[in-house]
Order: C-alpha cells, then sequence, then structure tokens
C-alpha cells in the first residue's frame, strides 16, 4: 500500500478496518497518529473530528497530517526494532513512537534513530517502502538528551490519550507552571518580551527553523504568547503546545528587565546592567554553533534591546559583552549578513 506519511492509512481507513476485522475507530485511535494530533483539543471537538474522518473514509485527514508533522520531517525508524520485528513478525512496519515530532532516540532500544534522506518533494513525503527496504542515516540530534526525552514523555503520553483536556485549559496550566517558575509579569500578564527571548534562546534559532516554527519576538502575534492567553480562540498544533510546555517545565525564569520608568531612580541602573549583561551571556551560551545574529537581534533575545539603545554609555557591563561578542563567530556583522546555519540546511548554496 502507497500510503501518505505519517498516517500510513489514508483514504481506505474505513474499508481496511472491515479487512482487518477492527472497527475504523479502533483503527484510527489505535494505529494512526489521530490521537496525538487531536491531544491537545477537547473530547468533544476530538469526538466530532473522528466522525468526520471515518464518515468521509479518510478524506480530511490533512489538517491530522499537518498538525502531527513539523518542518521537513522525514520517515524514521530504529534498526533494532527492525531486527526484532522481522524475528517475531515476519515484517517490518513504521512505528508511530519513532515518527512523532522531536523524537530522536527509540524508547525502546534506546537508539538514535535512522531517517530517510530528505528529497526534495513540494508536496510532503509519501512512503512507498518498509523500513526493512530502508537505508537512513542517524537523525540529526538537535535537542539536549533531558530535553529530548522530557518531550518524549509527553508525545508519547498525547499518543496513548493520557491527560486529554481541551486547549483553554491547557493555556491556564501553561500559566500556572509560568507563574509557579517566577517568570517576570507586566501588567495584568506575563511578560511577553522576556517569555519569547528566553523561549527562543532555549532552543536555539536553528531548532526553530528546521521545524518551520520560528517566529519575530517583537511581532505582535508570536505563537508561544498565544498559548499563553486565555482568549485566543484559535486551536494550536500539538508539537507548538508540547514545545511550550517542555520550555515552561525545563527553562529557568527569565530575568525581568525594563526601561527606567518615571518615578524610579536612576541608581537601578546598575543592577539592571548586571542583570542584562548576565541575560546578554546567557543567550551566547545558547547560540547553536554556526548561527550568526546581529547586535539588535541578541540585545532583543535578552530583553534588553529598548534599555541599551538608550542607555548604553552607563551600562559599561553590558557593553563589554556586546563588545566581546562582535569579535566571535557568532556576530553576523563578521559573516556579511547571510547566517551560516542556512547553508547547512542547503536553502542556500
Ligand atoms: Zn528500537
Amino acid at each position: 500500500m502507497t500510503s501518505h506519511w505519517p498516517l500510513f492509512l489514508s483514504a481506505h481507513l474505513a474499508k481496511l478496518g472491515l479487512s482487518m476485522s477492527i472497527s475504523p475507530k479502533e483503527l484510527l485511535y489505535g494505529h494512526t497518529v489521530f490521537p496525538y494530533s487531536t491531544a491537545r483539543m477537547g473530547r468533544i471537538e476530538t469526538e466530532r473530528l473522528a466522525r468526520n474522518i471515518i464518515e468521509r473514509e479518510g478524506k480530511s485527514l490533512t489538517v491530522l497530517v499537518q498538525s502531527s508533522s513539523v518542518g521537513r520531517g522525514t520517515p524514521k525508524f530504529c534498526q533494532s526494532c527492525v531486527i526484532d520485528d522481522l524475528k517475531q513478525l515476519g515484517e517490518t512496519y513504521w512505528h508511530r513512537r519513532h515518527n512523532l515530532p522531536f523524537i530522536q532516540r527509540c524508547s525502546v532500544h534506546g537508539e538514535l534513530l535512522l531517517a530517510l534522506p530528505l528529497r526534495n518533494t513540494p508536496k510532503g513525503i509519501s512512503v512507498t517502502k518498509l523500513p526493512e527496504e530502508c537505508t537512513g542515516e542517524e537523525v540529526y540530534k538537535w535537542l539536549p538528551e533531558s530535553l529530548s526525552s522530557a518531550l518524549m514523555q509527553l508525545s508519547f503520553d498525547c499518543l496513548d490519550g493520557r491527560a486529554r483536556q481541551d486547549e483553554l485549559a491547557w493555556r491556564r496550566e501553561y500559566r500556572r507552571i509560568a507563574e509557579a517558575h517566577g517568570f517576570p509579569r507586566q501588567g495584568t500578564g506575563l511578560s511577553s518580551s522576556s517569555v519569547l527571548a528566553s523561549f527562543k534562546s532555549f532552543y536555539g534559532e536553528e531548532f526553530l527553523t528546521s521545524a518551520g516554527l520560528n517566529f519575530d519576538p517583537l511581532a505582535a502575534g508570536a505563537w508561544p504568547i498565544l498559548l499563553l492567553r486565555s482568549g485566543y480562540e484559535i486551536s494550536t498544533s500539538t508539537p507548538r503546545h508540547l514545545l511550550l510546555h517542555a520550555f515552561l517545565e525545563n527553562s529557568s525564569a527569565p530575568s525581568p528587565i525594563r526601561a527606567n520608568q518615571p518615578g524610579r531612580k536612576p541608581k537601578s541602573l546598575p543592577k539592571a546592567d548586571e542583570l542584562l549583561a548576565r541575560r546578554v551571556r546567557e543567550v551566547i551560551a545558547g547560540l547553536p554553533l554556526g548561527s550568526r545574529i546581529t547586535v539588535t537581534e541578541l540585545l532583543t533575545r535578552a530583553g534588553g534591546w529598548a534599555v541599551f539603545r538608550h542607555k548604553r554609555v552607563v551600562m559599561p557591563r553590558t557593553s563589554k559583552v556586546v563588545q566581546d561578542f562582535r569579535q566571535t563567530e557568532f556576530s553576523e556583522r563578521q559573516a556579511g549578513r547571510r547566517p551560516y546555519w542556512r547553508k547547512r540546511l542547503g536553502l542556500e548554496k
């Protein structure tokens, strides 16, 4: 059967179900990424989608395929699972647990997964072979092991239908975690600029771009912040939910940095300088090797561009860090305005 990754079962869902003598519903929940894709939606919405898919014989699966894949991910498999499957089943299959977004290792064997080589097919990826017939390359390790296993756990919870609640309930949960971890507040809510800058340096520009989930931290509607709001009624894909969730659980709260407000004494400046210098150093330390950014971008990510722009003469510590940064290989000034990672990802020659 020719199937469209990552569902592996497309238009013939209902018919196939009959021929396998299990119900279409069992097939959908037990053998496709449907439970993952709908994990952070409510039960009612999920059941409506399931009915829709089963009644239309899988013709409305596109939206689910989109919400269970990110970037230009290719099908992945584990070499030891191939051997085990051949031994136990006499054939191999594409495992759901290997093919969810951000999964780097096999949860059974602990090995790095192998991915099929990227092909330039504009319309997604079709798999016409079984894993036993494929050769793959070890996946690129975007994430540190601890973060990768945290994301794996969250992903498997989704796939297994654990802790299903609707999106607004999840957003409340994210705000609760953010508050419990001491994320800085601004006015009545969380400080967007601090959260976004810190989120970006947590995952790194290169990873977010590869997943197709990069954003402008200065834009009003940057997606991570929408997931922390109460009234925004747009459902967001599971991968975005999980990145935000893992970030909130595993990052340390960013330090609040603000421009001097009226009535504040200027003597707070040395303290702000010290904080900002520290944040800038943290952002630099978090830059993936080979990435290049401008000083403006650097300060923006550290959450202090507005302050630094006007006060740089009286912020000697931050100025020093910025000056050192200009000398490093990360500074875009050194490289012309062409980030190295674009080349590495084959986006530019
Ligand atoms: Zn395995």
